[in-house]
C-alpha cells in the first residue's frame, strides 16, 4: 500500500512536505547532496555484504530516499524494506569521502514510513508496548527487572531450560533468554536519596551521569563501575532522577515525536550541568544527535546542540581528564569490538583501546574488521534476526581464537556478542572497557580477586 492509498485523515501533510514524503520532518536534502554515486561506501555495508543487492547497500538506499523526495517512488514495499534492513551502524559514512550521512537519511525516511503506515495488530501493539510503555518508564522497567531476578534466582530459570519449554519460543528470543545477563539492582534507584556520589579524593569537577533505561536493569554492574571509576579520579557524580530514556531506539525504529519527548525531558534533566557521561555508545551518539530531531524547531535545535556538546563517552571522558593508570597485573589476553555508535558515530576508537593497554598485564589481540557491526543495531535483532544472525556470524569468525575477553562500549553489542560466543562455541567473556579497569583498581585494593 503506498502513502496514496493510505487513509491519510490521522495526520494531516504538512507544509514542510517534500515529494512524496508528506509529513513533517522529511529526510534533509542537503544530507544527499553530496553524493556522487561513487560506490566506495559499499564494502563498508554489512547488509550489501550478506545480499550483494544495490537497494541493501548505501548507494541504493540514497538514491531511493532521494527518489521519494523527488517524486519518482512512492513509500511502499519497496521503499520500506531496504530502509528498515539498514542497520544504522554508519559504517557508510566512515567509508565515504564526502561524508554522506546515510544513518541519518534512513532514521528520517523511517519516520515518514512510520507516520505514512503506522504500525497495526500484534506487530503495532508489541511496539507500543515496548517504546511506549515500558522504556521511558524506569519504574515499570525496574518492575520488570525485579521479576526477571526472581525468574533467575527462583530456580524457574533452570526449570524451564532443563524442561526444554523455551523451544516453544521463537529461536531468536530463546537465544536471548540463554544469554540473559545476571540481573542486579538499578543503580538510579539505589543512589535516588543521595544529591552527589562523592569523589573518593580530591574533587576535580562534578559530572552528571546517564544511567539508561534496559542498562540499568540489565547491566546495572557496569553502571555501578563507571561510578567507581568516576569517583577513584576526581569526578562528583550526580544521578539527576527526571532523566529518561535516550530515545535511540524510537528514533531506529520510525518513532520521531517520542525521540523528541524524550529528547526534551533529558535535556530539562540535565540542564545544570556541564558534563554528562554516558557509558552507553548508542544512548551517546544519539544525545549527542537531538539536534537532528528538531530541524523545524529553531530554538529547541539551538538549545539541543547546546546541550549535545556536554555529552560524552566514559572513555573519551577519562582520556582527556586524566585518570590514574592501574598498578597490578591482571594477566588476560583480549580483544576489542568498537561498537558502531561510538566508532563510526562518535569517532571514538583509540581512548578505549588506551584504557585496556594501560592496565598491567592485558595482552591486547586486535580483531581484523573489529568496527564491523555485529548485529546488535538497537532492537534490529529482534525486528530482522534473519540478517542480525548473519551479520553476527562473519563479527564471529573475525573473533581471534585464543583471547579470554571481547571488550567493548555498548550493551546491545554485549547482548549480541554474548550471544555468538553461545551459538558458535566459542567461550569469551563479554565485558565493556569500563568494568575492566573497575576490576583491575579492585584487584589493587584487595577486594577482588583475578579478573
Ligand atoms: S554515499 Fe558516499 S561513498 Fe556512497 S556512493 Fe554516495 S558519495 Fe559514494
Ligand atoms: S548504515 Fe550500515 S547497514 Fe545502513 S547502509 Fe550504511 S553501512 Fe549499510
Amino acid at each position: 500500500m503506498s502513502v496514496q492509498e493510505h487513509d491519510l485523515k490521522q495526520d494531516p501533510p504538512c507544509t514542510t512536505s517534500l515529494g512524496n514524503y508528506l509529513w513533517s520532518d522529511p529526510p534533509d536534502e542537503n544530507k544527499w547532496a553530496d553524493c556522487v554515486h561513487c560506490g566506495m561506501c559499499l564494502e563498508s555495508c554489512p547488509t550489501y555484504e550478506q545480499t550483494g543487492q544495490e537497494q541493501h547497500s548505501p548507494r541504493g538506499r540514497v538514491h531511493l530516499i532521494k527518489s521519494v523526495a523527488e517524486g519518482k517512488l512512492q513509500v511502499n514495499e519497496q521503499f520500506i524494506d531496504p530502509v528498515f534492513q539498514c542497520l544504522d551502524c554508519r559504517a557508510c559514512t566512515t567509508a565515504c569521502p564526502a561524508d554522506v550521512d546515510v544513518g541519518g537519511l534512513i532514521e528520517e525516511a523511517r519516520g515518514q514510513i512510520r507516520q505514512a503506515m503506522p504500525l497495526t495488530g500484534l506487530k503495532g501493539a508489541v511496539s507500543k508496548l515496548f517504546l511506549h510503555d515500558l522504556f521511558p518508564h524506569q519504574n515499570r522497567l525496574n518492575t520488570v527487572g525485579s521479576l526477571l531476578k526472581f525468574y533467575q534466582k527462583s530456580g524457574m530459570q533452570k526449570v524451564v531450560r532443563k524442561t526444554k519449554l523455551l523451544n516453544i519460543m521463537p529461536q531468536h528470543l530463546a537465544d536471548m533468554e540463554a544469554i540473559m545477563p545476571e540481573v542486579k539492582s538499578p543503580v538510579k534507584k539505589k543512589y535516588k536519596d543521595v544529591k552527589v556520589i562523592k569523589s573518593k579524593g580530591e574533587t576535580k569537577r562534578e559530572v552528571a551521569m546517564l544511567t539508561g533505561c534496559i542498562m540499568d536493569v540489565m547491566f546495572s554492574d557496569i553502571n555501578e563501575s563507571t561510578i567507581n571509576v568516576l569517583t577513584r579520579n576526581g569526578n562528583d557524580v550526580v544521578i539527576p532522577q527526571n532523566q529518561t530514556c535516550c530515545g535511540a531506539l524510537h528514533v531506529h525504529a520510525g518513532d520521531r515525536d517520542m525521540g523528541r519527548k524524550l529528547a526534551k525531558q533529558n535535556m530539562e534533566a540535565f540542564e545544570d550541568f556541564d558534563k554528562i557521561i554516558v557509558n552507553a555508545a548508542g544512548c551517546g551518539c544519539m544525545m549527542k544527535e537531538y539536534a537532528e530531531l528538531f530541524k523545524e524547531d529553531r530554538e529547541m535545535h539551538a538549545k539541543a546542540e547546546k546541550f549535545s556538546e556536554k555529552v560524552e563517552d566514559i572513555s573519551k571522558h577519562l582520556h582527556d581528564t586524566g585518570y590514574e593508570k592501574p598498578k597490578t597485573e591482571m594477566k588476560t589476553k583480549i580483544t576489542y569490538h568498537d561498537a558502531c555508535h561510538l566508532a563510526h558515530g562518535q569517532g571514538i576508537r583509540q581512548q578505549p583501546r588506551d584504557i585496556l593497554l594501560n592496565i598491567p598485564g592485558v595482552d591486547m589481540v586486535s580483531m581484523p574488521n573489529s568496527d564491523r557491526c555485529c548485529g546488535s543495531a538497537g532492537i534490529y535483532n529482534i525486528t530482522n534476526p534473519e540478517m542480525a544472525n548473519a551479520v553476527l556470524e562473519s563479527k564471529m569468525e573475525n573473533v581471534p581464537d585464543d583471547v579470554e575477553m571481547i571488550s567493548m562500549g555498548n550493551p546491545g553489542c554485549m547482548l549480541q556478542m554474548a550471544m555468538g560466543v553461545q551459538k558458535y562455541g566459542r567461550n569469551q567473556k563479554i565485558v565493556h572497557t569500563v568494568q575492566l579497569l573497575d576490576w583491575a583498581y579492585q584487584k589493587e585494593d584487595g577486594v577482588k580477586e583475578g579478573v
